[in-house]
């Protein structure tokens, strides 16, 4: 299917309008110390591209600096928590040069495998770490979809409270690469059931993803707010030290684990597939859209498919 440029061209100005209000930010909690942070593209299940990546940075950082709060609520808005990064939607914005964070240098005018590896170690993997590093607790509140890059936004997070019909999947085995950019696979679940997990990109339900221990507790869908919250509220009367050294120490325990070192392996062995793909198809994702992708889960079997799966 093809567009003539300057169709595509309004018809992404159009949905960048639409699309201004991508992150919300939100003071909840009786005492107002509790930040809920959502993601607000509902329309494609919250689909993550360049600019909420950056909204959420930005409402992470608020709510870092701001001394009232003390515990952080992650949520997306819609059925879906996250359908992953955006390979597709009209929104995708992967070829515009970002505000950056880090010391990273732009990307958008890079050649070759620079491109992708300047971006995802900016954006996915950058992000992310800062994310998990964040020194407030963190709660992720999961409904319905949570796959491949949406796995990494809840993983960041210190705590998961997910609704009844939520499901986990990394289906990005199929494009040839080694799962998402934060590879915490083998720490979110026993390393076997890792393997199983990425072999087969199948939906983990989410009665499955609690007895691995990646969830902390499951609510039915309608109490999955009031439930977040009302655990948040808890979190917040604790002292704000206390919590902050405690979460210090468990990141840095599994990082001496080798968290930190064998994402940084994970993370290369991730761009020499993507950078294998563009020489064997001419596509860092093996040609897969989030259409395709769900197409070769459902062909596939086993899973149900679902979502904008995305490396
Ligand atoms: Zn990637």
């Amino acid at each position: 299917m093809s567009e003539a440029p300057a169709d595509k061209a309004a018809k992404q100005a159009e949905e960048a309008v639409e699309e201004k209000d991508i992150v919300l930010y939100e003071v909840a909690g009786e005492d107002g110390d509790v930040a809920i942070v959502t993601m607000n593209r509902p329309k494609y299940n919250n689909a993550q591209n360049g600019a909420m990546t950056y909204a959420l940075d930005a409402a992470f950082q608020q709510a870092a600096f701001d001394d009232r709060i003390k515990v952080i609520v992650l949520r997306g808005a819609g059925k879906h928590f996250s359908a992953g990064h955006d390979i597709g939607t009209p929104g995708r914005d992967i070829d515009q040069s970002q505000e950056r964070v880090s010391l990273w240098y732009d990307h958008a005018n890079k050649p070759g495998g620079e491109f992708l590896y300047v971006r995802e170690q900016e954006a996915y993997l950058g992000m992310c770490r800062r994310w998990r590093d964040l020194p407030k607790p963190t709660i992720a509140e999961v409904q319905g979809a949570c796959i491949a890059g949406g796995l990494m936004l809840a993983w960041v997070c210190d705590l998961i409270v997910a609704a009844d019909n939520a499901f986990f999947a990394d289906p990005v085995v199929r494009m040839g690469i080694p799962g998402v950019e934060y590879f915490a696979h083998p720490f979110e679940m026993a390393p076997r059931i890792a393997k199983e997990f990425l072999f087969f990109g199948d939906r983990m339900p989410v009665e499955r993803a609690y007895q691995v221990g990646m969830v902390n507790r499951v609510v039915p869908k309608d109490d999955l707010q009031r439930e977040t919250l009302a655990l948040a509220e808890r979190l917040a009367k604790m002292p704000r030290l206390g919590l902050t050294l405690t979460k210090q120490a468990v990141n840095h325990i599994e990082d001496l684990q080798g968290k930190r070192t064998g994402m940084d392996a994970v993370f290369a062995w991730h761009h020499f597939a993507h950078s294998h793909n563009d020489l064997v198809s001419d596509n860092p994702l093996a040609g897969f859209d989030a259409k395709s992708m769900a197409k070769s889960q459902r062909e596939q079997g086993g899973s149900k498919g679902g979502g904008d799966e995305s490396a």
